[in-house]
């Protein structure tokens, strides 16, 4: 059912100048979702999710109303996309306020069904504060297989991605589907959801575009890379050590940084 809906159009008109003051003159995040979501941070990343979002639809990474973005607002809220939506299509207002529950608190429509997958994320890694999921057509045909390409073929895959790992499929939108990726996230800010889709988390909601962008260019890239004729060449094991030596410097996620020899994805 859905929750108490605020036109927040209207909040922002009567709240930003209050969140702008709160924001700026104690340097501590206002306890009112209302005013958090007025302020001008939260107006920066409705726009970058919208942006997004078209991003998405453009790259015919989804279809119909398919997809969501979220991104974390302060240490206790969500900006998210409404579900039934188109990702070309969204406007500041269509973008919902919610809780780490999943409530809404405010904006016109209702939340993305998949928020429960984003919450998982969140709840889960502390460092994950924005999360894109997606269906792009080279990287959903692997989730079709319930496999990934190999890692360790193109450096640009490697500084930033890393072995992908492919949560086992359940129903979409259930708690069942959100828990699959519990036991990756930790480690892999890219997951391929068997016979769905993909899911990436990253510092903001344009680096997790990114990360879909450069797995999906992975895929198409390595399926051609087969048809060439010739065995593929892997970067060596001693070259991985260095991009891992950089990921680690950087904070960056990777599975082969968690105990995990390599060779074993
Ligand atoms: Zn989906």
């Amino acid at each position: 059912m859905e929750q108490m809906s605020v036109p927040l159009e209207v909040a922002a008109r009567d709240t930003a100048q209050a969140a702008a003051g709160v924001l700026r003159e104690t340097g501590r995040e206002s306890n009112s979702p209302l005013v958090l979501a007025a302020s001008p941070e939260a107006h920066a990343l409705r726009a970058e999710i919208i942006q997004v979002g078209r991003k998405l639809w453009e790259r015919q990474y989804v279809d119909g109303n398919g997809g969501n973005i979220s991104v974390r607002l302060g240490s206790k809220y969500l900006l998210c996309t409404p579900t039934m939506m188109s990702k070309r299509d969204m406007e500041p207002a269509d973008i919902c306020l919610s809780d780490l529950d999943g409530t809404i608190l405010a904006g016109q429509r209702m939340r993305t069904s998949e928020l429960l997958l984003h919450l998982a994320i969140y709840t889960a890694n502390p460092r994950a504060h924005a999360v894109v999921h997606c269906h792009p057509p080279y990287a959903t045909a692997y989730a079709m297989t319930g496999s990934a390409p190999p890692s360790g073929l193109l450096s640009e895959v490697e500084n930033s991605i890393g072995p992908v790992a492919v949560a086992p499929y359940e129903t979409p939108g259930t708690k069942a589907f959100a828990e699959t990726v519990l036991p990756f996230v930790a480690d892999h800010n890219t997951i391929l959801l068997a016979n769905h889709g993909i899911v990436c988390w990253a510092d903001t909601v344009t680096h997790a575009e990114w990360l879909v962008e450069t797995f999906e260019t992975y895929c198409k890239t390595y399926l051609i890379a087969q048809q060439i004729g010739k065995p593929l060449t892997f970067i060596p094991d001693s070259k991985i050590q260095e991009i891992l030596a950089l990921k680690r410097r950087l904070g960056l996620p990777d599975a082969r940084m968690a105990g995990k020899p390599l060779g074993s994805d």
